[in-house]
């Protein structure tokens, strides 16, 4: 059978010692960190045939990360049980098409989004998992709000009835790796630290990808997000 999706040429057996490897490098990252709580790892899926998808989930990875609303759509009902969380840039009126679909937004970055999620959470009368996106680069083309407003726009979610903040998460600019790092753990201790907020449970920095997982452990990422680096390279990111 013929499938668009799948872009890549790893085979399955690649896939399994990707996934050793992977999980080899977290666990020396978490020792030389000094840590004993968990990172997780995500499995990111985009331009991945579900086959290939439910071959990792069956080698134990228990959460999936889609970021295309549509692709997710085509594809979720061939999906073996996992988590899943959306991690992509998410238009406000698509908000609907995912709301009963995955139990995390990792990218929630206007007050415009969120407002839109906690009432179609309502609507679902559940409670919707959100972390904040923060631009920790400053790069202009990217998501995320500002690193020196991240906090504010914090308390200003953990107003809203039906969501729940749990935290941070980023994509940092390639070169910036240490120090964006650095800095996001600052702002996710600051605002662990923060005992107002309402509406929040702060246990998640969601940060590092196939190329930097490591340094994101080390500056105390909670979740990592593999793509390229567990499935194989992709033709469009
Ligand atoms: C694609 C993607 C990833 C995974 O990137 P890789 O470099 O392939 O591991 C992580 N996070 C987000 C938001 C992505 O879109």
């Amino acid at each position: 059978m013929e499938r668009q999706l799948n872009s890549t040429e790893t085979g399955f057996g690649d896939v399994r010692e990707n996934y050793l490897s992977i999980c080899e490098r977290v666990a020396e990252a978490m020792n030389a960190a000094g840590r004993s709580d968990k990172a997780r790892i995500m499995a990111v899926t985009k331009t991945v045939a579900p086959e290939k998808i439910n071959f990792a989930v069956g080698l134990g990875i228990d959460l999936l990360g889609e970021n295309r609303v549509q692709e997710f759509l085509d594809k979720r009902d061939e999906y073996a049980p996992a988590e899943v969380h959306f991690i992509g840039g998410l238009q406000t009126n698509k908000v609907k098409y995912i709301i009963d679909k995955v139990s995390m937004i990792h990218s929630v970055d206007s007050m415009r989004l969120a407002e839109e999620i906690d009432r179609r959470a309502a609507s679902q009368g559940k409670i919707m998992d959100i972390l904040a996106e923060v631009n920790i680069g400053g790069e202009e083309s990217k998501g995320g709000v500002a690193a020196d407003k991240a906090l504010e726009f914090c308390a200003e979610l953990s107003e809203l009835q039906h969501i729940r903040l749990r935290g941070l998460m980023t994509i940092p600019p390639p070169g910036c790796s240490e120090k964006c790092f650095a800095d996001m753990q600052e702002l996710f201790e600051k605002l662990k630290a923060r005992q107002t907020d309402k509406n929040a449970l702060i246990d998640t920095l969601s940060m590092g990808m196939s190329g930097d997982f490591e340094t994101a452990i080390k500056f105390g990422a909670t979740i990592i997000r593999i793509g390229s680096g567990l499935f194989g390279y992709r033709k469009y990111l």
